[in-house]
């Protein structure tokens, strides 16, 4: 079986339809793995929505998803964030607030556990570095742990009481390390690469692949100013931060 890892795809529609067509021209996948912020800060929350529940699919809630239904408090989001939270909530149907509810905040697949940001507290915790990863793997059961939430690809590996920080190679061998692993920011890329990030997992040849695909950045970029989006949002997109 395969399956797409998919994290942060944030109402950039024209990203994720760019990132569905890759994974069609690669001959498809079985299942979506998404990691939560489907929502928040781009211009076509609920399309998005309504793409991802297109495919059959596993996902988990992120931050922006739970502040757009008022589930989480929206107090730490910086003004930019507020605004488009605000903005994403009026934006939701009855059906997409129903979904956005019905959320885990981790869920386990075969040898995976899938949280937003980190499984011992998976709305809320950055793991941009070795040290909070390794207070992390003791927070979950499987052999890996799959993340976004940094909009960052990252490979963090266990070995020995020891936690390592790797940048994430574009085909990941899965050798039986406990491996904490970011696949990127679908929708809002933060590592200096605008392209959106994602990756597939392969189970029998037990191999992650990464990816970085091009999209439309300035249709995206037009709609977020039609709809009055903070401009810094729609700028930070053609940077990759
Ligand atoms: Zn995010």
């Amino acid at each position: 079986m395969r399956y797409a890892i998919l994290a942060d795809i944030h109402g950039n529609f024209d990203a994720f339809q760019s990132v569905l067509q890759d994974i069609d021209d690669r001959g498809g996948v079985d299942e979506l793995w998404c990691l939560g912020d489907i929502v928040g800060y781009g211009p076509e929350p609920s399309d998005c929505l309504a793409l991802l529940r297109e495919h059959p699919h596993i996902c988990v809630a992120g931050n922006h998803d739970w502040a757009a239904i008022g589930k989480i408090d929206a107090t730490d989001f910086n003004p930019d964030a507020a605004a488009a939270c605000k903005w994403t909530a009026g934006q939701l149907t009855i059906a997409d607030k129903e979904y956005l509810q019905s959320l885990p905040r981790t869920a386990t697949c075969g040898k995976f556990t899938l949280a937003h940001g980190s499984p011992r507290d998976p709305l809320n915790e950055y793991i941009f570095s070795a040290l909070s990863a390794a207070g992390n793997f003791r927070s979950f059961g499987t052999d890996y742990c799959l993340v976004g939430h940094t909009h960052v690809p990252a490979v963090f590996t266990d070995s020995e009481g020891h936690c390592l920080k790797a940048s994430m190679p574009t085909v990941l061998h899965l050798g039986g390390v406990r491996s904490i692993i970011n696949p990127g920011g679908v929708g809002q890329p933060r590592d200096g690469d605008p392209r959106a990030g994602y990756a597939i997992y392969d189970d029998v040849e037990r191999v992650i692949y990464s990816y970085r695909i091009p999209y439309d950045i300035t249709a995206v970029q037009e709609k977020m100013r039609e709809r009055g989006l903070p401009v810094y949002l729609s700028e930070r997109l053609s940077e990759g931060l």
